[in-house]
């Protein structure tokens, strides 16, 4: 079977004043389809870099990236963005929400480069996703008007209405208090659950551990469990 992620020995190194900081050193791990996964690790450890490369926002140095067995090195920038739109969702630790925008809109946000779909067709969708992560009656509110759980399940629903194989998340949860972090990884595990897509978070909060079943434990760049 294909890997939803494949990423072979990569290697990135980014120049800072007169050193080079290993960002990444070596890195490969494979993520199947469904998985649902952590990245754990420290602060500079390399997480944002490793879901960078994955999300095909970065390159790296050395080593490659496999999205459901393509080869994405050697792509264009346009190729990738197309990758991107069709297999990846993306969430932020600082919800990256479009403060003029409602919900819907924002949600739909993914869906307007799609020519194929009818405006009818992308409100549907986008409808579809805030109902999932249980905010329709918030649906015409701007961002401002929420809680920080609340945007983050927006971006979830952002993330998800297109319908993605795979979902990054970098620190989905590092803005929010415990039990919101607890209530926003609990609804992320439903979705795995019950959609099948594969969802790949980095933090760095221990608490949230007890509940992943994979997790991958980074430390200066390096995979050490
Ligand atoms: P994490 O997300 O685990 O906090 P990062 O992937 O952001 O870690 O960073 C890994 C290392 O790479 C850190 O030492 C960081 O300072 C360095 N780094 C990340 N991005 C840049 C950049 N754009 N320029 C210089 N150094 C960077
Ligand atoms: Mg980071």
């Amino acid at each position: 079977m294909t890997h939803v992620v494949k990423v072979m020995n990569l290697q990135k190194k980014y120049r800072l004043g007169k050193t080079d900081v290993i960002a990444l050193n070596n890195v490969s791990l494979a993520v199947e389809k469904g998985e649902f996964m952590a990245i754990a690790g420290a602060s500079g450890s390399g997480k944002s870099t490793l879901l960078n490369m994955i999300g095909c926002i970065d390159t790296p140095d050395q080593g490659s990236v496999f999205i459901n067995g393509k080869d994405t090195s050697g792509l264009s920038e346009v190729e990738k963005s197309s990758l991107r739109n069709k297999n990846i969702g993306f969430v932020f630790q600082t919800f990256n929400l479009i403060p003029v925008f409602n919900i819907i809109e924002n949600v739909e946000l993914p869906l307007t480069i799609r020519p194929e779909l009818s405006s009818k067709d992308r409100r549907e969708l986008a409808i579809a996703a805030v109902q999932a992560v249980g905010l329709e009656r918030f649906q015409l509110q701007v961002p401002d008007k929420l809680s920080g759980g609340q945007r983050q399940r927006v971006a979830i629903a952002r993330a998800l209405v297109t319908s993605p194989s795979l979902v990054l998340a970098d620190e989905p949860t590092a803005n929010l208090d415990s039990h919101t972090a607890t209530m926003i990884l609990d609804l992320m595990l439903e979705l795995n659950q019950k959609t099948k897509v594969t969802f790949l978070f980095s933090t760095h909060d221990e608490k949230l551990m007890g509940r992943v079943r994979r997790i991958i434990r980074l430390q200066d760049g390096e995979i050490v469990g």
